[in-house]
């Protein structure tokens, strides 16, 4: 339709910044903070000493959300609009980027306990985008569909975290069961042998996202480091049914990506370390290549090198063209981190 085409040579990508509270060790060491943003002018300003003298960089963002801002409003004017655009059929895709202990899980998933039916203030963006697209729909009373997958993505290779473990198989067989990335010919992108799950209620959520925890936490502790230098994918699919036409029933489809990545520190520009971890073989391809696409898309290039990459595979459907993408970069206040903080500024600058 027209209302597709108009937006081809738009550029949907957003990029907020988040930067987190000192934690309750930090203020206790009386760590100096070295950042301080300014929401209304959505600036981040660090304070940098270079040769004796201090520096204030400035960085500037589509939105800016300083340590005391609440999931609440985050989701608020970040998210909930590309929500809406899930509802009225597009792909979108939402990424955490940043350094480790930065508050990538905290924003995507948040506190954990969900007790009664109301949210609690904690609950990070997976929970509130599911009730959004829940309240809507039963508003509408709308005859859909909502099935959610939630992957990891490790040294290239896929894990699935919602499968269950298969008492009757052995160890080989558990190991070696396949998931498969497909192109269906038409532009989506199919995972296949990934666990499908139809949900029904908003409790249903906080038992998945619990399941998939659970299942990297142990991978975490079989290797270790694994959670920063892999990536989650939360995805969820809707089907709304639309007025039929005569016999024709028309199928509103919307896809939701919620993306936890790797730890920025991954990627690191900073060169001895850099070379060391090419050597480690622990350079992120996915987390670079992401890079890559999106600079390519606010630039319109030509090619946009989705194919470099599992995760750029995988969001292919989802990233650039009509999609809406929101990129959340987060960092950390504290001096000791000024370095890396610095690194994802840039980084993610560069993505405006
Ligand atoms: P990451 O996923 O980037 O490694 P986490 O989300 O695990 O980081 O956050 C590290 C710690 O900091 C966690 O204990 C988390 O609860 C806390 N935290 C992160 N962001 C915030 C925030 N905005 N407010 C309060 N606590 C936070
Ligand atoms: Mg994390």
């Amino acid at each position: 339709s027209n209302h597709h085409q108009n937006r081809d040579k738009e550029v949907n990508i957003q990029v907020v910044l988040r930067c987190r509270p000192l934690n309750d060790d930090e203020q206790r060491s009386n760590i100096p903070q070295v950042i301080s943003c300014n929401e209304v002018r959505r600036e981040v300003s660090v304070l940098q000493s270079v040769a004796n003298k201090q520096v204030d960089r400035i960085f500037s963002f589509d939105k800016v959300f300083g340590p005391k801002a609440q999931q609440r409003s985050i989701y608020e004017q970040a998210i909930a609009p590309i929500v809406n655009e899930v509802l009225e059929g597009f792909n979108c895709t939402v990424f955490a980027y940043g350094q480790t202990g930065t508050g990538k899980t905290y924003t995507m998933e948040g506190g954990m306990k969900n007790k009664g039916k109301d949210l609690p203030a904690e609950a990070g963006v997976i929970p509130r985008a599911v009730r959004q697209i829940f309240d809507t729909l039963e508003e509408q009373n709308a005859d859909y569909s909502m099935k959610v997958t939630f992957l990891e993505l490790y040294n290239e290779e896929i894990t699935d975290l919602l499968a269950q473990e298969d008492q009757s198989r052995s160890v080989e067989e558990k190991q070696k069961k396949p998931i498969s990335l497909l192109e269906d010919g038409k532009g989506a992108v199919v995972v296949r042998g990934l666990e499908e799950e139809a949900v029904y209620s908003l409790n249903e959520i906080y038992t998945l996202l619990e399941r998939g925890s659970a299942k990297r936490r142990t991978a975490d502790t079989l290797l270790n480091k694994r959670s920063s230098r892999s990536h989650s994918v939360f995805s969820i699919t809707l089907h709304i049914k639309e007025s039929s036409v005569g016999d024709e029933e028309l199928i509103k489809c919307g896809k939701l990506n919620l993306v936890d990545l790797a730890g920025s520190e991954n990627i690191s520009r900073s060169g001895a370390r850099e070379a060391r971890a090419r050597e480690a073989g622990e350079i992120n391809k996915s987390l670079l290549t992401l890079g890559r696409v999106i600079n390519a898309l606010v630039e319109h290039s030509a090619h946009i090198p989705y194919r470099d990459s599992k995760l750029t595979r995988l969001l292919r459907d989802s990233l650039g063209g009509k999609t809406k993408t929101c990129v959340i970069a987060t960092i950390s206040p504290s001096v000791n981190c000024l370095e890396e903080t610095l690194s994802t500024l840039d980084y993610a600058h560069r993505a405006k």
